[in-house]
């Protein structure tokens, strides 16, 4: 019997990895499994700028907010839980399409676990992938566009004053959370408007700094991980979007990255 068929959609947070996810969905009937570690647990919806219910356009999404704040989620738990997943949406004929940042994730699903993944499953991989200077000029606006759309409130509701901070576990390791910690208490011990000003904008320029970095971090083990294992990447650049805006970048979009995408797929699936 052929091996069922799944694409993974892989890149760098901010590159649009989603977007894409969702347009493949809607061209191919598919459904999208989530690879991005903080975007499994509930809630912090601008934090981990998850995608919303309108975005999302009906593609139904799996692994998807649904763990709770402080749940311990392994690289394995993932295996097991995204396999299900992929198995659940194949079987009803439908294109699983892994999407996400968190390739030691990824890594883990496609070739741990003796490769059984690999054994039952044909796998393509596309790259969205964004000229790094372009894609951190990007980030640092979207932070800041983040903390217009409740970035502060997000990270306030999940802070307790009276405990110690633990950034190291669950949804509080999320870029975003940690680094309002000395702000949210300055808060909490009533500090003076100018040293909370002061803060907040230190906690905004180290979440820029700390997505910056992220980025970095994630294009090496995606360069990492495909060499090593040998995967057969497709690469679409989508630098030339960003330069252009509403409309026009829409167009862009739709040339450079969701024509050359669909046709990858569409050759991958006749095979
Ligand atoms: P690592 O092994 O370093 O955790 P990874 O490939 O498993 O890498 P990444 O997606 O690169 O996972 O995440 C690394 C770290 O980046 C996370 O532990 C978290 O702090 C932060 N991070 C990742 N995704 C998000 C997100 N959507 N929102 C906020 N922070 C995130």
């Amino acid at each position: 019997m052929a091996k069922a068929k799944v694409v993974f959609v892989m890149g760098a947070t901010g590159t649009g990895k989603s977007r894409l996810a969702i347009d493949l969905a809607l061209h191919f009937g598919g459904e999208v499994v989530n690879s991005d570690k903080m975007q499994i647990y509930d809630g912090l919806h601008v934090i981990t700028n998850k995608v919303t219910d309108e975005e999302r356009q009906g593609v139904p999404h799996h692994l998807l907010g649904c763990l709770p704040p402080d749940a311990d989620f392994t690289a394995a738990d993932f295996r097991a839980e995204a396999t299900r997943a992929v198995e659940s949406v194949a079987r009803r004929d439908r294109l699983p399409i892994v999407a996400g940042g968190s390739n030691s994730f990824i890594e883990e699903l496609v070739e741990g676990a003796g490769r059984e993944f690999r054994r039952r499953f044909e796998c393509c991989f596309l790259w969205v992938d964004v000229h790094l200077q372009v894609l951190h000029r990007f980030v640092a606006e979207r932070v800041d566009g983040m903390v217009a759309r409740g970035l502060v409130d997000e990270a306030r509701a999940l802070f307790d004053p009276d405990a110690v901070a633990d950034y190291s576990r669950g949804v509080r390791r999320a870029i975003g959370l940690p680094e309002m910690d000395r702000f949210l208490r300055a808060e909490a011990e009533d500090a003076g408007e100018a040293a909370k000003a002061e803060l907040m904008k230190a906690a905004v320029d180290e979440i820029k700094a700390n997505t910056s970095k992220l980025t970095c971090c994630q294009l090496q083990k995606i360069n990492r991980v495909c060499g090593s294992f040998g995967w057969h990447v497709r690469k679409v650049d989508a630098t030339d979007v960003f330069a252009k805006s509403g409309a026009e970048a829409d167009a862009a979009w739709e040339e450079l990255v969701v024509g050359p995408s669909v046709d990858f797929v569409a050759e991958f699936l006749q095979r």
